[in-house]
């Protein structure tokens, strides 16, 4: 079996150009000098290859922020390295670790306990607690600790 010439770029190029042109695989044949039978083989691995392309760009563009940290958090805890998983979001390997410790922190505050909103039983005005039984604010509570209560 004979191996054929590889395909440079500019014939890549004719070929494409061609082949939006709508000209046939035999014409293209003839002007860059290859077989119809080559030329049909090399235009459905450059669609197949820009089609790829194009998909995997459009799915990085689609990715919000967040996907992606949730992405390279979920591959970085499988045991990928982070210079692996960076070209996958399609960034550098710097912005991925920036990624990657904010998803961090971001599991940490969602695993943290809830902090609860309601009104002070003393001086109604609204506080926030972690604590299920606490009624009081801050000030009153530190006040009512300090009476006794
Ligand atoms: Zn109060």
């Amino acid at each position: 079996m004979s191996k054929s010439k590889p395909w440079t770029p500019d014939e890549d190029k004719i070929l494409l150009s061609m082949r939006k042109k709508g000209k046939k695989y035999k014409e293209i044949s003839a002007k860059i000098g290859r077989t119809p039978r080559a030329v049909c083989n090399r235009s459905s691995v450059l669609t197949k290859a820009t089609a790829e392309r194009d998909a995997e760009i459009a799915m990085r563009r689609k990715w919000t922020r967040k996907q992606k940290m949730a992405f390279i958090g979920k591959k970085v805890g499988e045991g990928m390295v982070i210079s692996s998983v960076a070209p996958l979001v399609g960034c550098s390997i710097m912005r991925a670790r920036e990624l990657l410790s904010e998803f961090r922190e971001m599991e940490r505050e969602r695993r943290s306990i809830p902090t609860r909103t309601r009104p002070c039983c003393k001086c109604r005005k609204i506080f926030t607690t972690q604590h299920k039984c606490r009624f009081l604010c801050d000030s009153c509570n530190s006040s009512a600790q300090r009476m006794g209560w």
